[in-house]
């Protein structure tokens, strides 16, 4: 938790960063390993920057958010010369191949990857928060000692996986013939809940306000549908985005403004003002 804080925000006053080799180049690439459990290594690297320190390499923050990798899982696949788990500085062939390793790691991650309780979720929840609350968008102030104390992450099971169709079908007729589109396939798909980071005062209110599911307590900041009551709603969100919407409270509706409704219902589809 030490360590994602200090990847937020760099005037966190905790460095806990080991590393074990001697004279580190400018432009140097780092994996940075975090000491979850099960040790995970991000897949975007660091550089070594011109003050040449290894605790202060840069990392370029990518489009989405850095993902973070079982380091046994990649240690094992990739069958590297030398183990990353053991030594500190893989040369050559090795480098290059865990550094092509990572690249592709980064691209494949998706949002299942927060899903569930272990350490490296709550890590990877944290990263993804890019220290905002969820709840009021307020930023984190991590500048101080008792920082870690303020945050909350909210953590979600991973749904079980749904029982395969049978193979073998036994309608006469292809279910297209008389089955029409539901209407419902222009609704947004709203999973129960979502993982996040809340700040106290947030978490706080979801306590008492008798909200277990993060998503439940965000959508209950906007008003009730008036059609079927469902507490749904999403706003609508004019602008250019810079990375995909995954606030399902939120209705992207891109850069103009054209004085249309400002809320969609996310169970029947009704816009009004
Ligand atoms: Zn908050
Ligand atoms: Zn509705």
């Amino acid at each position: 938790m030490d360590a994602v804080i200090s990847l937020l925000d760099s005037r966190w006053p905790y460095r806990p960063w080991r590393y074990g080799f001697g004279e580190a180049q400018i432009g140097d690439p780092v994996a940075i390993v975090l000491d979850t459990d099960p040790p995970s290594v991000m897949t975007e690297l660091a550089t070594i920057g011109a003050d040449g320190r290894p605790d202060l390499a840069l990392m370029r923050w990518p489009h989405t958010t850095p993902g973070l990798i079982d380091l046994a899982t990649l240690a094992i696949v990739c069958n590297f010369s030398e183990d990353p788990r053991n030594t500190w500085v893989l040369r050559g062939g090795a480098a290059a191949q865990m550094e092509s390793a990572l690249t592709e790691c980064g691209y494949r991650l998706d949002e299942s990857m927060r899903l569930g309780r272990s350490e490296i979720a709550a890590a990877r929840i944290l990263l993804h928060s890019v220290g905002e609350c969820l709840g009021c968008r307020d930023a984190f102030d991590f500048t101080t000692e008792d920082a870690r104390d303020a945050v909350y992450i909210h953590m979600v099971d991973t749904p079980q996986r749904q029982t395969a169709l049978p193979v073998v079908r036994t309608e006469r007729y292809a279910s297209y013939l008389y089955d029409s589109t539901p209407e419902s396939w222009l609704l947004p798909e709203i999973p129960a809940d979502i993982p996040g980071v809340l700040c106290r005062r947030c978490e706080q209110s979801m306590r008492e306000e008798g909200f277990t599911s993060l998503l439940d307590f965000r959508f209950a900041r906007h008003p009730k549908c008036p059609r079927c009551r469902a507490n749904r709603t999403r706003k609508a969100m004019y602008g250019e985005p810079s990375g995909p919407i995954r606030e399902p409270w939120l209705d992207p509706r891109g850069c103009v403004q054209r004085g249309e409704h400002v809320w969609t219902c996310g169970a029947c589809g009704l816009e009004w003002w």
